[in-house]
């Protein structure tokens, strides 16, 4: 029979996976199924970037590239980086890849022995640990719960590091929970980091641009210049210009890492793709005034779904900063009994009880590394989600 490697045997189908695929089962069996799970803009993305996606392919621009990104990109991301971040990265310190998932297997890949530890704060996007765990690294999860803001405090961050650490991923503003850093939240966790000169810093910064009121976007290897010789600063297009699609990541970081990066890439995917990059470049240089009226989109959204899950019994959900999810609590539902007679023991069956009795689709924290919560992502239209809140809140009012 079959047997998989020991790399990926502890490592299960994502529960996000799980949960969409019984969702899309649902609704082509007709059921009126609202999907909260998706994790992308649903915008589209703009004409200007598909336009220069079409010339490039017109040019020719369709055969193998420079191995870690053309010229042109490395030079629209290099001035990304000083332009919005006040970073200045050489283009040999930058470096391009399959969406910004390749650049982090790339940096785990490049970088862990077996046995080596990651620090990741939970709740985490997921692929961060599995990403680990597939490099032979050991994943250190530590839980930071909502009354710290889902952020990560000094105290526990130097009590996880050992002689052992290798990295601290850090992910502001995060998915799933849309918590970001300040500039002072982020201090005195730069300054633990100071202190052990061992640890690197991988931060993921996808979401820079959805963030919401005063809050102002900080990356930290601008704001500690010292941690920046062993910070990776990783970012991408999916997020902030609708492009999940054209799977384009990118990161700057210390030269002799991207080397080491570029060499996993060669010899996974050789470039990416050509036309892709072409695009990205569009992106990056062209106009940026969009994503104003996006965020104020997204934003009003947040406020609707913040305030109507607030209003349910037994629900409690903090204010994200930034974006596109909400990450609330239902401890207040637990031990309650369903219509049908089934106790809801966890966020897992909660999120099952939702699918299945109000027909909306959303995450439970434990895909997250963190329970008992729920992710829902609000990414979708005004009347949806408000048909989906109302659902909820009936669900929620159901359970004795
Ligand atoms: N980082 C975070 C926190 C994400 O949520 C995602 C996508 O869901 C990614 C990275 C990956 O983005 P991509 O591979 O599309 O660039």
């Amino acid at each position: 029979g079959f047997l998989p490697a020991s790399r990926i045997s502890s490592i299960g189908v994502s529960e996000i996976l799980k949960i969409g695929a019984r969702a899309s089962a649902m609704k082509r069996e007709g059921k009126p199924v609202i999907i909260l799970g998706a994790g992308e803009p649903d915008f589209d993305t703009p004409d200007h970037v598909k336009r220069s996606a079409w010339e490039a392919i017109q040019r020719g621009e369709t055969k193998y590239t420079a191995l870690d990104g053309t010229p042109e990109l490395k030079m629209a991301i290099r001035e990304k980086f000083q332009r919005e971040n006040g970073l200045i990265y050489e283009t040999d310190e930058i470096t391009v890849a399959t969406g910004a998932k390749q650049i982090l297997f790339n940096a785990m890949m490049a970088t862990i022995n077996p046995g080596d530890e990651v620090i990741i704060p939970t709740p985490y996007w997921t692929s961060y640990s599995d990403i680990v765990q597939i490099c032979a690294g050991k994943p250190v999860l530590i839980a930071c719960d909502a009354a710290a803001g889902f952020r990560l405090s000094a105290a526990q961050l130097e009590a996880a590091i050992t002689p052992k650490t290798r990295w601290l991923l850090l992910n502001s503003p995060s998915n799933p929970s849309g918590a970001a850093y300040s500039a002072a939240d982020y201090r005195p966790l730069l300054d633990v980091l100071l202190k052990h000169p061992h640890v690197w810093l991988l931060v993921d910064d996808m979401y820079e641009h959805i963030v919401y009121d005063d809050f102002r976007f900080v990356t930290p290897a601008a704001l500690e210049p010292r941690l920046k010789e062993r910070t990776l600063t990783v970012n991408g297009v999916s997020k902030a210009y609708a492009m999940t699609g054209w799977r384009i990541g990118y990161a700057g970081g210390p030269r002799e890492l991207i080397k080491a990066m570029a060499v996993v890439q060669s010899q996974a995917t050789s470039c990416p793709a050509s036309v892709s990059q072409a695009a990205s470049v569009a992106a990056l240089t062209g106009p940026q005034d969009f994503l104003k009226e996006r965020t104020a989109s997204f934003r009003r959204r947040r406020d609707l779904v913040v305030s109507r899950l607030n209003a349910i019994d037994g629900l409690d959900c903090r204010v994200p900063e930034g974006a596109f999810y909400t990450f609330s609590g239902c401890a207040g539902l637990l031990g309650k009994v369903t219509p049908s007679g089934r106790k809801i023991e966890t966020d897992t069956d909660f999120c099952t009880y939702l699918l299945e009795d109000a027909h909306v689709a959303v995450v439970p924290g434990s895909a997250f590394g963190l329970s008992p919560f729920f992710r829902i992502s609000y990414a979708t239209s005004e009347a949806e989600l408000q048909e989906a809140l109302a659902r909820i809140a009936a669900a929620c009012a159901r359970l004795s």
